[in-house]
């Protein structure tokens, strides 16, 4: 039993107090979009009433580090918090890209800048802390490859042991990754949906705790501690736009989460739009929102990190986005490798693909006049290029090598740099 937190059913309702593990709703019954049973994914609704009597406002934002922070997670020690800077990530303001004058407030959220270099260390650090707490040594997870390399990562620097299933065609860095750090990695010839089922059967017999997204309730709690700091990185007011890259929907339903736990504080009063960028390629989330029956169109995005066939957050995803009018586009894998190059090119940061498809859903939305001047627009970049480096091979011609002299220098360089 715990007084500061209950979960709550995202699909039935039903409330559960309860301080064990606890995977998906354990009541729930309903098929899924392959016509399987499924449970409702678990939300974590905390005491929101004591918290605004126990703490100011301002003492809620001032970062983790800070006892009144731990309120709003379920987590009780920040001892238990890993070593390593998860979050509190840099954010960069930008009023021109290149030479073009934009005419509103771009920001760049750059999640690459953690320690596994994506947005997934945020959650794989609750995760880790809620074990530490509760004496749990192993955890398991599925991943296309980030959640895995954040798992291996945090684990490593905690002294936890992981247990990583990742389809055996993950992007080669992030494969090195988790052997880098020591874990015990599963290649799996077969998809990341293959890979999630494995683990949670892996899970189920050797007692190991599972970190699956849209499983576990907590990779939620983690990754909604970007809503925080992009609040009180904007001097505590809420963007116009945020542009989230989607696969499961886990990472947007942390956004929604982190400024729905803001809401509920009265720390807000409305909502920012949050824009769910999917790949055309692998988009059954933003697809089936308004349809009565859900199709599964299988994934072709070179984007890894977002490709995904049945988007496992889909309920929840779609309530947030229905609930408080959040809006969603698709990008093509060619609009992802241009607007890749463009980032890297006018800001200086080298995204992953999944990352730079959120930059092309804002190109997207300036090229069609839907932003409008002086707004606040932020883009969540959430892995870095480094991760795969495969995928923007295309977009790039390394020249032949020259000898090493001035003349053959000036031969081949002369003309375009004079
Ligand atoms: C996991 C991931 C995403 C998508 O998050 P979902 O929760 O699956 O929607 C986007 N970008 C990167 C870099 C990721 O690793």
């Amino acid at each position: 039993m715990t007084d500061k937190f209950h979960y709550e059913c995202n699909d039935c309702g039903k409330e559960y107090n309860s301080d064990k593990v606890m995977y998906l709703c354990p009541a729930c019954e309903r098929t899924n979009q392959a016509g399987q049973p499924v449970k409702g994914v678990l939300k974590t609704v905390y005491n929101y009433a004591k918290i605004r009597s126990q703490f100011t406002l301002t003492e809620l934002f001032s970062q983790l580090k800070n006892e009144s922070y731990l309120s709003i997670l379920p987590i009780s020690n920040l001892k238990s918090w890993p070593k390593l800077r998860i979050g509190n990530t840099p954010m960069f303001r930008f009023g021109n890209l290149g030479h073009e004058e934009l005419g509103f407030e771009l920001y760049l959220k750059d999640d690459s800048q953690n320690p596994s270099f994506s947005f997934k260390d945020r959650a794989s650090a609750l995760v880790s802390a809620w074990a530490l707490e509760n004496g749990i040594e192993t955890i398991i997870a599925a991943s296309t490859g980030n959640a895995g390399s954040s798992l291996a990562c945090i684990c490593a620097s905690q002294g936890q042991r992981s247990v990583i299933f990742v389809p055996a065609s993950a992007p080669i860095a992030k494969l090195t990754q988790i052997l880098m750090y020591g874990a015990t990695i599963v290649p799996v010839d077969g998809n990341y949906d293959q890979a999630f089922n494995l683990s949670i059967k892996a899970s189920e017999m050797y007692g190991f705790y599972n970190r699956n997204t849209a499983y576990n309730p907590l990779t939620i709690e983690g990754k909604k501690t970007v809503s925080f700091e992009l609040f009180s990185d904007l001097n505590q007011q809420i963007p116009d736009r945020i542009f989230v890259p989607v696969g499961d929907g886990v990472i947007i339903s942390g956004v929604y989460k982190g400024f729905e736990d803001l809401l509920e504080l009265g720390i807000i009063d409305e909502m920012p739009v949050i824009v769910a960028v999917q790949a055309k390629g692998s988009c059954n989330l933003v697809n089936n929102i308004a349809k009565e029956v859900f199709t599964i169109t299988p994934s072709t995005t070179m984007a890894d990190s977002i490709s995904v066939d049945i988007p496992r957050n889909f309920h929840m995803a779609a309530s947030f986005l229905k609930k408080y009018r959040g809006e969603w586009t698709t990008v093509t894998d060619e609009e992802i490798l241009m607007a890749s190059v463009s980032l890297s090119r006018s800001t200086g940061i080298f995204a992953e693909p999944a990352a730079a498809a959120a930059f092309a859903g804002m190109l997207k939305y300036q090229e069609l006049n839907k932003i409008t001047q002086g707004s606040k627009n932020v883009v969540l970049l959430t892995g870095s290029g480094l991760k795969d480096l495969r995928s923007v091979q295309p977009c790039i011609q390394m020249p032949v090598a020259i000898k090493p002299d001035i003349d053959s220098f000036d031969s081949i360089f002369g003309s375009e740099l004079r």
